[in-house]
Formats: C-alpha cells, sequence, structure tokens
C-alpha cells in the first residue's frame, strides 16, 4: 500500500472537553504518525472555505458556524493507506452509526458535533493539507 498524508482536525466540541490527546493517541496507536499539527481558530469565512465541497448541503450553514465556534486542532497523519486507515479510527459521520472503540462511537455528541474530521481522498488530502499548512511549514520525509 502507498504511502499517504491525511489532514484531520480534533473539532471544537473535542477540544472543548479535553479530548485531544485522546483523539491524537488513538491515530498514533493505529501506526499512523502525526508530521505536522497546529491549533487555530477558523473565522467563518476559513470554515466555508474548508468545507466548501459542502456548500449546497442543508447542514452547511450550521457546520460552518459550529467549526468556527471555538479552537480546533488540525494535523496531518502519514502512513500505507493513511487515508482509509484514519477514517476507520474515526468511524462513521453519524456517531449511531459508527462503529465501536471508533473516536466518534466513544466521543460524538452529534452527526454535527462529531469530534474529528479526516480527508475523504487524495485530491481533498492534498487541498485541506495546504489550507492548514503551507509547504514551508511542512515536515518533509
Ligand atoms: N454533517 C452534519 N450533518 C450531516 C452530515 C454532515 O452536520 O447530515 C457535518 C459533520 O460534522 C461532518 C461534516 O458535516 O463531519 C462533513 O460532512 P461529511 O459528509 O464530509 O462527513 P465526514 O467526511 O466528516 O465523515
Ligand atoms: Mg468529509
Amino acid at each position: 500500500m502507498a504511502v499517504e498524508r491525511t489532514l484531520s482536525m480534533v473539532k471544537p466540541d473535542g477540544v472543548e472537553r479535553n479530548l485531544i490527546g485522546e483523539v491524537l493517541a488513538r491515530f498514533e496507536r493505529a501506526g499512523l504518525r502525526i508530521v505536522a499539527l497546529r491549533m487555530a481558530r477558523l473565522s467563518l469565512a476559513d470554515a466555508q472555505a474548508f468545507y466548501g465541497v459542502h456548500r449546497e448541503r442543508p447542514f452547511f450553514q450550521s457546520l460552518c458556524n459550529y467549526m468556527s465556534s471555538g479552537p480546533i486542532v488540525a494535523f496531518v497523519l502519514e502512513g500505507d493507506g493513511a487515508i482509509a486507515k484514519a477514517r476507520e479510527v474515526m468511524g462513521a459521520t453519524d456517531p449511531a452509526k459508527a462503529a465501536t472503540g471508533t473516536i466518534r462511537r466513544d466521543f460524538a455528541l452529534s452527526i454535527e458535533r462529531n469530534t474529528v474530521h479526516g480527508s475523504d481522498a487524495r485530491e481533498t488530502a492534498a487541498f485541506e493539507i495546504g489550507f492548514h499548512f503551507s509547504g514551508l511549514n511542512l515536515y518533509a520525509r
């Protein structure tokens, strides 16, 4: 399997409940390496740009308000098949449908406040990594 990089975030509900370390630990225990990390507060415009692919969806406005309501921690994970592996560790978007032992099953408050973000494909990972980290700041193997 190819070495990939994926962009993940601890969302505001996770930061608020002191779950940063717990979320990072779950990815590390799954064998993924953290190769970049920063805390930030997204403006509403930042959140709208980050989630631009969802701009026509009914949940878009509420999602962007929520994602700009408090700090997030953005990080880049690296490893074999990192994009799919990170999504496995996260669990399904809706915590009621997330598998046992996943971050969202264990910690999500709702389908919106679901604690963690993860890129869903190589193209979105490249966009999302570039959104949070400039090429100059990104650690290179
Ligand atoms: N979301 C929501 N309601 C929905 C679907 C999604 O509030 O019905 C939010 C949720 O926070 C989700 C984010 O929008 O994580 C992005 O949605 P996506 O379908 O990309 O889910 P993900 O890739 O995060 O599992
Ligand atoms: Mg998604």
